[in-house]
């Protein structure tokens, strides 16, 4: 029996892959050993069976009898956890959520409705890190995947919008807490130009709580996602070249960049996009190799009741759904596409991919 072991499943994407694998009744035929980092011998997450108690997630004598370990604990684990696994000549699979091994050569980005082939290909080939990728970039490419499978996409531009629970789990906490004050300040009776008088005063106050973001956030927004880059990137941002290229396996690398802001949404991201085509093409037809290119990219018709109704966070938020909307030609060219795309950055941004690759993983080995 496979000996499957779960690292970081509290965490906020650790905790989505859970419901996820509880909804999918992902849990049977193995050994499910579930570790921590803060207590140890305490109880595992209800999966409906017993489970052993907690292990100690820095057990290298442990982690290195599992066959496969799947982590949701951060970049800071992998980097100490695997290098020392890796020493002891583990062979088991690791399955991982975080960025740490993403960009190793002997590592996979994974994806499967977008790249089955490459992880395939992986599996034959014995490659045992398969990564979670970035979740604007696993987005975007559930959204327009159909593009890129059809050789049509010159590059991209992808102007993001990104929620708070890219940040992590107190940096939702804090936008609510700056939402809950400025919702403080309502008062029906004051007017439009008055109320947002007293809504600036509060945001630039030193009451306001900015200890996460580092700014207000609720009411306005912040166009800086991660660390600074020499290019004058954010790392964010250069993650959407890097990785894009990495999932899809391209030989010769298609451009993509844009500015990545994170807005007050919750745990949507949505993103803006211009796409040069390499050739013109009727709209129908790409709006058809869009649509199907996998089972959960919906299009949304290009119409101010239905982009009101699906093509927001609010509509998407903790569904598997990827609208794509807007989708129109531009006025710079008959080759260049516009479209918008909302998805839950938690589910196929960050927990679904892993829930998916440890199915994928056991079916190989079975
Ligand atoms: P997180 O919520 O901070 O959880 C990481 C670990 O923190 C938990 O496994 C838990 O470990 C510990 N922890 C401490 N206090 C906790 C508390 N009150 N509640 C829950 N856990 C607590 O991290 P995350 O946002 O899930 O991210 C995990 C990894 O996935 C990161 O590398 C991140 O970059 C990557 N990722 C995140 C996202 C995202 O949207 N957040 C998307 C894609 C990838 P113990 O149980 O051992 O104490």
């Amino acid at each position: 029996m496979l000996k499957i072991g779960f690292i970081g499943w509290r965490g906020m994407v650790g905790s989505v892959l859970m419901e996820r694998m509880i909804q999918e009744r992902d849990f049977h035929d193995y050994e499910a050993i579930f570790f921590t980092t803060s207590n140890i011998g305490g109880k595992g997450p209800d999966i409906g069976m017993s489970t052993p108690a907690l292990q100690d997630a820095y057990d290298l004598d442990i982690l290195a009898s599992l066959d496969i370990a799947v982590t949701c604990q951060g970049s800071d684990y992998t980097k100490k956890i695997y290098p020392e696994l890796k020493k002891r000549g583990w062979k088991g699979y690791w399955i991982d959520a975080s960025s740490g091994l993403r960009m190793e050569n002997d590592s996979i980005i994974v994806l499967d409705p977008v790249n089955r082939a490459v992880i395939d290909n992986g599996l034959k080939t014995g490659i045992k890190s398969y990564i979670g990728g970035n979740c604007t970039v696993s987005l975007m490419l559930m959204a327009i995947g159909g593009l890129f499978e059809n050789n049509l996409v010159e590059w991209i531009t992808s102007m993001t919008y990104q929620a708070a629970s890219g940040a992590g789990a107190n940096n939702m906490k804090e936008l609510v807490a700056q939402m809950t004050a400025i919702g403080a300040i309502n008062n029906p009776d004051l007017s439009a130009v008055e109320l947002d008088r007293l809504i600036t005063n509060e945001m630039r106050g030193k009451a306001f709580p900015i200890e996460f973001f580092g700014a207000p956030l609720a009411g306005s927004l912040i166009p800086w996602i991660d660390a600074a880059l020499e290019s004058g990137q954010t790392k964010e941002e250069w993650k959407g070249y890097a990785e894009t290229n990495k999932i899809l396996g391209t030989t010769t690398p298609i451009p993509v960049d844009g500015i990545c802001v994170r807005v007050s949404a919750m745990r949507c991201h949505s993103q803006g996009l211009t796409i040069k085509l390499k050739k013109d093409a009727p709209l129908d037809e790409l709006i058809e190799m869009i649509a199907g290119a996998n089972d959960w990219v919906k299009v949304v018709p290009n119409d101010k009741p239905s982009t009101l109704a699906g093509l927001s966070p609010a509509a998407v938020s903790g569904t598997l759904t990827v609208p794509v909307g807007r989708i129109r030609k531009m006025k710079l060219g008959p080759e260049f596409l516009t479209a918008f795309t909302v998805g839950d950055q938690l589910l196929w941004g960050a927990a679904e991919p892993i829930r998916r690759i440890l199915n994928i993983v056991i079916e190989h080995l079975s």
